[in-house]
């Protein structure tokens, strides 16, 4: 058996450079767009004809690169008697079958009323939760390394990632978009594993920002040539960054509008209440970046530490917040949480978890230790105020009928470590007051639908892509269970968590 299948690699290894170069020759948009109704990309043709002709027919064929962590490949799976979660907001409901085929959502309902047939390999769910493959819309391929200096981490971010349940992603901003382009590739080409990619161009920001791998803009010509080279590359978003001019996001908004692409923006020069006028689509990290409430604020400048003192001050049932809400939601501007990278500057948290500082070499974890015990000893800190602030008006947002989506920005001090942020996010926004169910809606079917790929991603429906969580435990009862992700699926091939995990130890900060 193991002289098989690696015949079948070396088989596939080759077949798959020569498919490689023959998928270049597309044209671009072919190549870079979601791959939605297909069947998994990630698998080799021929090989799957070669399994074929082998009588292998159970096994559905996955790049020989992630095999080892490959619980789950059979064409036919049933997961039984599990809690679902699918996506929708719905309640939860007990003792549910869903059954994958070919890897798409092929059924799903009571166990009681859908009997798998004899040949579907089964799962028995029970004791477990199955929620949709999460849609993460702030996640870069970028770490803090020290020093204001980012590094990307292609090889275990991607791995993370998904292995942290995430099986589409945003970037967000990129500080290498080659970088992110081609793992996009890569992945959707089933040459090495991790979520599917919207990836975004790199940053579109104004001068002022101390970090040597960003670009600063000259004007809004500029901004407007540089989004027509990065869309020619074959980026999928846009973001618009701190120190913009309000005439370089106008121009921001109609290029990207012009190309049925969206913009999003972490923003200071420009207050919310400007951009959502200026058309823009998402404003990341909920209200913490909105520089709204700051007395005095001058056109096109970031105001500095005034910023955070104004939502230390801030009273959140002030008419002016729930004018702001008001257009915000009117205008469809949707908001994304990434409470995640706001806890780590806030005092009384607690540290990443114990896993995810066993993912980081020695050199970031003491940097980490070392910021975070720094932050703990801080005196008449106010973060507290405002994490807590911050978490309310983003529920106040969604009461109002807002679009609050979820990402974790893994950036700061290096505390957001890819794959499990997204299980903590999940945890925050439950802390915040939603519902588990509510919290798993904002992060899978409420990214899928900004990213318009609802119809294929983003919740348990039959017919959808087979990309679920399989969760040990009962999540409706306790939220903590979200780190007990078992097995992750992607195109209704299993990944396994733990397996990723183990061999992805003291990496992030090297690659
Ligand atoms: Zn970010």
């Amino acid at each position: 058996m193991i002289y098989k299948t690696l015949i079948i690699g070396v088989l596939c290894g080759y077949q798959f450079d020569v498919r490689f170069l023959e998928t270049s020759s597309l044209t671009l948009r072919d190549d870079y767009m979601p791959h939605t109704n297909s069947t998994p990309l990630a698998f080799c043709r021929f090989r799957s004809l070669f399994m074929l002709a082998s009588g292998l027919l159970s096994s559905v064929a996955a790049h020989a690169i992630d095999e080892e962590f490959i619980s789950y490949a059979q064409n036919e799976i049933a997961i039984v008697n599990v809690t679902l979660i699918d996506g929708t907001g719905t309640a939860s409901k007990l003792n549910q079958t869903v059954i994958i085929k070919s890897g798409r959502i092929e059924a799903l309902g009571s166990s009681a009323d859908i009997s798998p047939s004899a040949s579907t390999h089964i799962i028995d769910g029970a004791g477990k939760t199955l929620i949709p493959g999460l849609v993460m819309m702030h996640e870069h391929m970028f770490y803090p390394t020290g020093n204001a200096h980012y590094t990307e981490m292609l090889y275990s971010f991607p791995r993370l990632y998904l292995a942290g349940g995430a099986t589409t992603i945003r970037t967000a901003g990129t500080t290498a978009p080659y970088g992110d382009l081609n793992l996009r590739d890569a992945i959707n080409h089933g040459k090495t594993m991790g979520p599917d990619i919207d990836v975004t161009a790199p940053y579109l920001n104004g001068p002022g920002l101390p970090i040597l791998k960003i670009k600063s803009l000259r004007d809004a010509q500029d901004a407007k040539n540089m989004m027509q080279y990065w869309d020619q590359e074959g980026v999928t978003s846009y973001k618009a960054y701190m120190h913009i001019h309000q005439d370089e996001l106008a121009q921001v908004v109609s290029s990207a509008h012009q190309r049925s692409r969206k913009v999003t923006g972490h923003l200071c020069s420009i207050t919310y209440k400007e951009a959502a006028e200026l058309g823009i689509d998402n404003l990341e990290h909920g209200f913490f970046a909105a520089t709204d409430f700051v007395k005095d604020k001058k056109k096109d400048e970031c105001p500095g530490s005034d910023l955070h003192q104004s939502l230390v001050d801030l009273d959140i049932n002030a008419p002016e917040v729930d004018a702001l809400i008001a257009l915000l939601v009117s205008k469809n501007v949707a908001l994304t949480s990434t409470l995640t990278v706001f806890e780590t500057y806030t005092q009384g948290r607690p540290k990443a978890y114990p896993l995810a500082l066993e993912a980081l070499i020695p050199q970031v974890r003491e940097q980490y230790e070392t910021q975070w015990q720094k932050i703990a000893e801080q005196e008449n800190a106010t973060w507290p105020i405002v994490f807590k602030k911050m978490m309310q008006l983003e529920k106040k947002f969604v009461e109002a009928g807002g679009m609050l989506m979820a990402g974790t920005d893994p950036t700061g001090y290096g505390g957001v470590i890819a794959g499990f942020s997204n299980q903590r996010q999940i945890e925050l926004l439950v802390e915040a007051g939603f519902a588990i169910e509510q919290a798993i809606k904002i992060a899978t079917l409420n990214g899928a639908t900004f990213l318009e790929r609802d119809n294929n991603v983003g919740s348990i429906e039959a017919g959808k892509q087979a990309d679920l969580v399989l969760i040990n435990g009962e999540l409706i009862n306790d939220t903590s269970a979200i780190r007990n992700m078992a097995v992750v699926f992607k195109n209704g091939v299993g990944y396994n968590v733990s397996k990723i995990v183990q061999r992805t130890k003291s990496v992030v900060g090297l690659h």
